[in-house]
């Protein structure tokens, strides 16, 4: 699951990101509204945390751009202003929840659940299975049957992001952008890589799940029978 955080106040944009990473989340980070539209509108992410008052431009405005664009990702506004006028300003403009700061890091964490739980995608004990797989994101844990391998960051990006897609081709642009992130320098060889590592860790696993390489565009997920 990747978050964006669009917070001009960079060391609660900074604290809300390590919050976020130890939940097993993965964050970014954008301090001005026009870096932050950018970033939202790019399909990439599948939350926005948005402040309101933001240099460049504001939050609402941000806001009203995304969804005016088609853009359906969930946003939660963060705002110190409590304002009921605000708040229904915030809405008006397509925000799914709002909070005003301060806000407890419990009460952040509620959110962030609720409107990723919204945003269709179903976790079922925050476990995500596929044929005989079972991927847990608490732990970073893939299980078969009795047998389970713990996966580095980048391998639960990764096989969360074939898992959710299963037969479905995911190519290597989508992977490059949704496990190594936009303004990063990750090339195809090192999706390969990393392939390698997961197809490794299937084999110690005896799942009968295996990642299929479709030449020049992807990877998929198939079970063997
Ligand atoms: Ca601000």
């Amino acid at each position: 699951m990747r978050i964006l955080i669009v917070e001009d106040e960079v060391r609660l944009a900074h604290t809300l990101a390590d919050l976020l990473k130890r939940q097993g989340y993965t964050a970014d980070e954008c301090h001005d509204g026009v870096s932050g539209l950018d970033n939202a509108s790019s399909g990439i992410y599948d939350l926005v945390l948005l402040d309101a008052m933001l240099p460049g431009m504001d939050g609402f405005t941000l806001l009203r751009r995304l969804r005016s664009d088609g853009h359906t990702v969930p946003v939660l506004m963060l705002t110190a202003r409590s304002d009921v006028t605000d708040r229904v300003h915030g809405l008006d403009s397509g925000a799914d929840y709002y909070l005003t700061k301060p806000f407890e890091p419990q009460e952040l964490l509620a959110c962030v659940r609720l409107l990723l739980r919204r945003g269709g995608e179903t976790r079922l004990d925050d476990a995500l299975t596929y044929g005989d797989l079972r991927l847990e994101s608490g732990t970073f844990t893939l299980n078969c049957q009795e047998r389970s391998v713990r996966l580095s960051r980048r391998e639960y990006d990764l096989m969360e992001l074939l898992m959710r897609n299963g037969s479905q081709i995911v190519t290597k642009e989508q992977l490059l952008l949704k496990v190594w992130g936009y303004d990063s320098d990750a090339e195809d060889n090192n999706v390969e890589v990393y392939i390698s590592f997961l197809r490794r860790k299937l084999t110690h696993l005896h799942s009968a799940v295996r990642i299929k390489t479709i030449r020049m565009v992807g990877y998929c997920l198939e079970v063997e029978s």
